[in-house]
């Protein structure tokens, strides 16, 4: 790499590490201290950021071990992973759906028993994002130590802010513990619920009553989390997990980015309890069922397919190349109408649970904005991924199936 192609790259680290966690910080105000409104950023707007306190960081500390006890310890079915860079091929214990159900329970005991009130994640948000950015930060200092031991001879060749943005290696592990598997869902996802829960209990507490769209985007969005955990396995065999290494950029996306960004639309519902209208309700019902539809039965496809190749597909033999390098290329159902149906699916999910909110505010359709530029990037690289691998055989596959993620548009 020529020197000024190695500047720009870090340049765009850099950025990355200051330019992400103000981000959320600029939500965090936005959505306290403006109603959500899309504000330029002065100086006093800064001043609201919250500093962290001893408490915010030794709770968000405490619910990351928390869930590395969970992880480490509950019982599970156990899958074997993709073999790796280095040829070995891991055991994880799939208990994601346990630790999710522990985890609520403990929740609701707690609030329930008074030891906290409902709206908790609510009235510490400020605070909660920068124990958490400031936790990630700090935490993938050693994530990039770690990664840097377990790298192969060409890893190495990274430096160091690259090691510490993009990650050192593919798979750090402490022992048997997979960092990468274990933060892409569970401190993430799960907390990405608790906030859920905690912003309708805040509803309710203000209001005295939870709103048609809270309890419409609370169930959109933990069922999003349950499904996900259902299909566990499924996640051995993501983009995520197969190709990219861990470090900030991953770390930080999957600890800060997910649970204190994916919910902003129930964060805004808070103080906006008026009801949808019915037939608003019934619309954006649909579209998430929709969406979750075909994001389900698309990604169900290529993963049974990838087991059992013989298996209809909507009644019908599926059909399929068997490529040079080994594998084979679904071209039924889904697979056959775009390469990416499973990214249109999602991307409606997400557009249903901001269309909750009406249409008062553009921060809470950050997500379907921000989500859609993530999709189109993801299957460009996925694209490029898959014609080197597959080469001939990837460009008869695109040939027959021309649409790159939505039929007949895109
Ligand atoms: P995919 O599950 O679509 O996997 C892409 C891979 O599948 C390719 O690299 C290739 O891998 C294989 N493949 C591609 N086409 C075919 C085919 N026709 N037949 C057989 N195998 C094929 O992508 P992701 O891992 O990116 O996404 C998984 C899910 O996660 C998606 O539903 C996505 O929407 C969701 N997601 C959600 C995010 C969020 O923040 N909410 C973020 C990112 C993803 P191989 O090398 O094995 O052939």
């Amino acid at each position: 790499m020529s020197v000024a192609k190695r500047r720009v790259f870090d340049a765009g680290f850099a950025g990355m590490i200051v330019g992400l966690p103000l981000l959320t910080w600029y939500f965090a105000v936005s959505f306290a201290y403006h109603d959500a409104k899309l504000v330029w950023p002065d100086g006093a707007f800064w001043s609201r950021v919250e500093a962290p306190s001893p408490t915010t960081v030794g709770l968000y500390v405490a619910w990351v071990a928390f869930q590395a006890a969970l992880f480490a310890w509950l019982p599970g079915r156990t899958t074997t992973g993709i073999v790796e860079q280095s040829g070995q091929r891991h055991t994880y214990r799939l208990n994601g759906l346990a630790a999710l159900a522990i985890s609520i329970a403990v929740a609701v005991v707690a609030v329930a028993s008074g030891l906290v009130p409902g709206g908790v994640l609510h009235d510490h948000w400020g605070a909660l994002v920068t124990a958490a950015n400031l936790v990630v930060l700090v935490g993938c200092i050693g994530v990039a130590a770690l990664g840097r031991r377990q790298a192969t001879p060409e890893e190495r060749q990274l430096n160091w802010l690259e090691a510490y943005t993009a990650g050192a290696c593919r798979n750090p592990r402490i022992g048997g513990f997979d960092l990468k598997f274990f933060c892409e869902s569970r401190p993430s996802m799960i907390l990405w619920v608790l906030i859920d829960l905690s912003l309708a209990a805040k509803q309710y507490e203000l209001h005295g009553a939870v709103s048609n769209a809270m309890v419409l985007v609370c169930f959109f969005q933990i069922l999003y989390v349950a499904d996900y955990f259902w299909f566990e396995d499924a996640i051995l065999s993501t983009w995520d997990i197969k190709n990219e290494n861990f470090g900030f950029m991953l770390g930080w996306g999957c600890l800060v980015w997910i649970p204190f960004s994916y919910a902003l639309q129930p964060l805004y519902l808070v103080h906006h309890p008026e009801p949808l209208p019915w037939w608003g309700a019934v619309g954006v019902f649909g579209l998430n069922a929709l969406g979750f539809a075909i994001f389900r039965s698309s990604n169900l496809q290529k993963h049974r397919f990838s087991s059992d190749p013989t298996r209809k597909i909507w009644g019908d033999k599926p059909e399929y190349i068997e490529t040079a390098h080994g594998n084979r290329l679904l071209m039924s159902g889904w697979w056959g109408l775009s390469r990416h149906s499973n990214y249109l699916g999602d991307w409606l999910m997400g557009l249903s649970w901001s269309l909750t909110t009406g249409f008062g505010r553009v921060l809470p359709y950050f997500y379907p904005i921000y989500f859609a530029i993530l999709l189109i990037h993801r299957e460009w690289r996925d694209n490029k991924h898959c014609a080197e691998k597959y080469g001939e055989d990837w460009a008869r596959y695109t040939e027959r199936v021309r649409w790159r993620i939505i039929p007949w548009l895109y």
